[in-house]
C-alpha cells in the first residue's frame, strides 16, 4: 500500500500521467506501463517498467 500523498505526486516518467495502484504495481492509465513497487518504494523508472500485459516489456 502506497501512501496516498506519495501516490498523488507520482507520475509516469514517459507521459507524465498520474498512476494508480494496482496490486503490487503502479499503472499508468495513459500508456499502460506498469511500474514495480519494491519494499514499499515505487520504482518509477522507464527501464523497470513492464508493458500493459504482465510479463511483457514496455512498448
Ligand atoms: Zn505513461
Amino acid at each position: 500500500m502506497i501512501d496516498p500523498e506519495l501516490l498523488e505526486v507520482l507520475a509516469c516518467p514517459v507521459c507524465k500521467t498520474k498512476v494508480r495502484e494496482e496490486a503490487d504495481r503502479l499503472v499508468c492509465a495513459a500508456c499502460g506501463r506498469r511500474y514495480p513497487i519494491r519494499e514499499g518504494i515505487p520504482v518509477m523508472l522507464i527501464e523497470e517498467a513492464e508493458g500493459p500485459t504482465p510479463g511483457t516489456p514496455a512498448p
